[in-house]
């Protein structure tokens, strides 16, 4: 191997939506990104790691083909790509909890609309022509598709399309554009999504290091450590509350008969509500403590 393969080199999003929070996951697993001269290629200082920058239409294909080890994109363009993408060379490993949006048809305001039977014979505007026709066909409807690769939303307006199939998160778009949205195509957020083709011209311990602590950010990230005391004659109640807890450590309190302070790491998110509950449960002094870093 060349001192250039020795590298792993991982696709992100250049621009938009998923460009920072990309970077951020693997800033969180420790590496050290230059955000330097050379704009199309970061390098990682303290990990033999480099982030080529570019669109998230192209990311599939980079890590496709094995030009990239790794890569992030928004399960929507995945899917998108799916038909091109070689069988067995991409392989999702997994969804990050971001860039969460979903695809939508959306009408006029003004147009009557009760069921997807209601597309036939109308046009639809849209950048993923791909996933709007799988949906077409799984609803039985006959409909015209007109590929844009952006400013979908002006479509009814400028009379280039009858109605939309767009990413929505807010809705904000749509509505300032006098649409309403109808059917929900597919939703999705971005993942992280790896070669499993027949080149590896990467690494492969180097890889399995990164992604076992990507797998320590993701898990941290709904994982806390919680805390508090409780009447010993409580414990089997305040267990059965504890969102996603393994065994909990059960100590004695000093000085204070029947009591015990426990300790759990709990998997899930914890509300206030189940605090509420704790607390009814008898539980004191309950406290809730992020968890910094993990190795599972
Ligand atoms: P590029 O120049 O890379 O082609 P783009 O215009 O296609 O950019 P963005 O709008 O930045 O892409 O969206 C990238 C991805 O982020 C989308 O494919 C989708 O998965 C996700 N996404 C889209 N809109 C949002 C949103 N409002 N919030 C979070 N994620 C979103
Ligand atoms: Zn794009």
């Amino acid at each position: 191997m060349t001192d250039q393969e020795q590298r792993l080199r991982i696709a992100v999003q250049k621009k938009g939506q998923l460009a920072d929070k990309s970077l951020q996951l693997f800033e969180q697993a420790g590496l050290k990104i230059t955000r330097g001269a050379n704009d199309l290629l970061y390098r990682a200082e303290n990990f033999p790691a480099d982030f080529l920058r570019v669109r998230d239409d192209d990311i599939p294909q980079f890590v496709a083909s094995g030009a990239c080890a790794l890569g992030i994109v928004g399960e929507n363009v995945l899917q998108e790509d799916w038909p091109e993408i070689e069988a067995g060379a991409v392989d999702v490993s997994r969804p990050l909890g971001f860039g969460h949006c979903t695809l939508k048809i959306a009408v006029p305001n003004e147009m009557d609309y009760v069921s997807p039977a209601d597309l036939n014979g109308v046009s639809i505007a849209t950048s993923y022509p791909v996933l709007l026709k799988n949906y077409l066909a799984q609803n039985g409807v006959s409909a015209g598709v007109v590929e844009m690769s952006g400013a979908v939303e002006v479509a009814p307006r400028l009379k280039v399309a009858d109605v939309v199939c767009d990413l929505v998160s807010t809705g904000q778009t749509l509505a300032a554009n006098g649409l309403r949205a109808v059917e929900t195509v597919m939703k999705s957020e971005a993942v992280l999504i790896r070669h499993t083709g027949r080149k590896t011209l990467y690494p492969e311990d180097l890889l399995a290091r990164l992604l076992r602590r990507v797998d320590g950010v993701l898990a941290t990230r709904e994982t806390k450590y919680i805390m508090m005391n409780a009447p010993e004659s409580a414990l089997d109640d305040i267990i059965e509350i504890l969102p996603g807890a393994g065994a909990p450590t059960v100590t004695p309190l000093a000085g204070k008969p029947g009591q015990v302070a426990i300790h759990a790491v709990c998997q899930e998110s914890v509300f206030w509500e189940t605090l509420e509950r704790l607390k009814a449960a008898g539980s004191s002094a309950i406290l809730v403590l992020p968890i910094e870093k993990m190795m599972l």
